[in-house]
Formats: C-alpha cells, sequence, structure tokens
C-alpha cells in the first residue's frame, strides 16, 4: 500500500485526560512513533520560508512564509502566475537556493545546518533534476550522460536499473548517440533517465515540458507520472500549463509568494479556472 495512503493510528479523544499517571508513559511513545511515522512520509519539508531579494525599498518578498511537506511517492506541481514565486520555491526545497527565514529538511536532514560541501553532497545523492532546457552534455553519448551524476559522485553503476531505466525510457536503440542525433523528446528522456539514475529520494522538474511539442511533452509527462506510480519517485514539477499539472497527484498554486491552494487531483479545467481566477486577482 502506498504509505501516504495508509490509515494514520490515533488515539481516541478523551482518553489522556482520564488516565492514571502509571498509563501515561506509554502514550508518549505512540505520539513518538506517530511522529516519526509522519516523518518518514515527508520527504521534503518547508517551515517558514520567506525569501526577500535586496533591501530597503528595493526589497522583493518572492516568498511571504511558505509551509508545505512533500510525501514520499508524491507527484506534485507548482503552478501561478508569472512571478508569484514558483522557481524560487523550487529551487530552496532542491537546496539550489537558501532561504531568507526559515527550515527546509530533504529527507530528514534540515538543510540550513549544512555546510556548503555536505549540501553538494546531500543534493548529488538524493536530488534528482530536470530541466526545461536538457542540460546534457553535447561531446558525451546517451548513456555517458545517463550515467554522468555517478561518475562523477564515484558511484558505482547499477547495471541492472540502468538497464531498466533505459527500457523504461524507450532509448535502447539511442545510447551511443549524442544530444544532437536526438530529438527534444529523447533529449528529455535521457534527461529523465539521469536525474533517475542514482534513485534519488525527490525528483524536481522545472517546466520538463516547456520544451517540447505536446505529443513529446506527452510522452515525458506519462514518463514522470510511471516513475511516481512503479517507482514510487517522489517528484516536484513547476510548470505553468495546466494540462501538465493535471497528470500529478496534488497541485500547489502560489500567488504573490504565498501557497494559496493545495489541492489533491485536479482536471485541467480545474486548474485554468483556478489559474485564471488568480490572474484576475492581481
Ligand atoms: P515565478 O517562477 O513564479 O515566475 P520567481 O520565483 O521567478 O517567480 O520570482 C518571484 C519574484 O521574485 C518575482 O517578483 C521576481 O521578479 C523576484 N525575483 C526572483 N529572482 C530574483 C533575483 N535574483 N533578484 C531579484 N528579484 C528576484
Amino acid at each position: 500500500m502506498n504509505p501516504v495512503m495508509a490509515p494514520q493510528k490515533t488515539r481516541p479523544a478523551g482518553t489522556v485526560a482520564t488516565a492514571p499517571r502509571a498509563a501515561r508513559a506509554p502514550r508518549r511513545e505512540v505520539d513518538d512513533r506517530t511522529a516519526r511515522e509522519a516523518g518518514r512520509d515527508t520527504v521534503v519539508s518547508a517551515r517558514g520560508v520567506v525569501k526577500r531579494y535586496g533591501t530597503g525599498d528595493a526589497a522583493v518578498a518572492a516568498l511571504r512564509g511558505a509551509d508545505v511537506d512533500l510525501r514520499r511517492g508524491e507527484f506534485t506541481a507548482i503552478m501561478g502566475p508569472s512571478g508569484s514565486g514558483k522557481s524560487t520555491l523550487m529551487h530552496i526545497l532542491a537546496g539550489l537556493d537558501s532561504p531568507t527565514e526559515g527550515s527546509v529538511t530533504i529527507d530528514g536532514v534540515e538543510i540550513g545546518r549544512l555546510k556548503d560541501r555536505e549540501l553538494t553532497k546531500l543534493r548529488r545523492d538524493k536530488v534528482g533534476f530536470i530541466f526545461q532546457s536538457f542540460n546534457l552534455l553535447p561531446t558525451l553519448t546517451a548513456q555517458e550522460n545517463i550515467v554522468l551524476p555517478l561518475t562523477i559522485a564515484g558511484r558505482k553503476v547499477d547495471q541492472r536499473w540502468l538497464a531498466d531505466l533505459v527500457e523504461t525510457v524507450g532509448l535502447a536503440d539511442r545510447l551511443t548517440h549524442k544530444p544532437s542525433e536526438l530529438s527534444g523528446g529523447q533529449q528529455q528522456r535521457v534527461a529523465v533517465a539521469r536525474a533517475l539514475v542514482g534513485r534519488p529520494a525527490v525528483l524536481f522538474a522545472d517546466e520538463p515540458t516547456g520544451n517540447l511539442d505536446s505529443k513529446t511533452g506527452d510522452e515525458v509527462l506519462g514518463l514522470l507520472r510511471r516513475s511516481a506510480d512503479e517507482l514510487g519517485q517522489t517528484t516536484i514539477m513547476v510548470t505553468h500549463d495546466a494540462h501538465a499539472a493535471s497528470v500529478a497527484d496534488r497541485v500547489l498554486f502560489l500567488k504573490d509568494g504565498e501557497i494559496v491552494q493545495d489541492r489533491s487531483r485536479m482536471t485541467r479545467g480545474e486548474i485554468y479556472d483556478v489559474m485564471k481566477s488568480l490572474e484576475v486577482q492581481r
């Protein structure tokens, strides 16, 4: 069963107040265990995240206190009008940028406490990225690009996992090709495989279909959906495309640096309506 869907263990209300003193000790244990279990289900969490750029009159608040828990195996889309803080939130959740105030935890580690080298290592080991512009190295083949993060980290390639991934992304007959010999959709599929090869705790995708036509964009979205369903891959995608967001399990809407709606799976039409209302309110 998906752990997110597992029924929560709750204590019947009222038992605490009437319990004799001696019987109270185990209650803490239950509470602690419940807290630990809740913690396990959360892969990325943000508390009171504020991001300000500049100072004084020129200061811009890109985020005004974001609180969010992103759960294991969940595919979340971040939407909002241009300038609402989507990229800033994603960069901060991924440990690429630091908040002015507040804290971010990735896979149980509060990243604000890490030294630069530790943060680099955490990002390398726990986080996968997919960008709008693919960001493949042009001189390397598809296969070399896919295993590059492991090569850089000096980690061994799990050949079975690599073969599974290559099969899943449908690139078996393209592995020796350079990026310039691949279509946009194929290049993005290489980028997806590269992001997943190290089995990251969380995958961040920044407008992953922004440079693709709708058919190849759908292939990439289908791939992200399958990696969430079949591999339990926690995924966070920034997009301005209602169709892309409709593939996600959960949609966060930002406006003026705040998360104004947090919704579970929505249709394209529902997402479009929320976006329209947020644009109108500006
Ligand atoms: P979105 O991704 O939703 O378009 P951003 O996160 O890029 O929004 O930006 C949110 C706000 O922060 C915008 O007002 C933007 O102009 C501002 N901003 C983003 N990055 C910087 C920066 N490096 N310096 C100054 N202002 C910035």
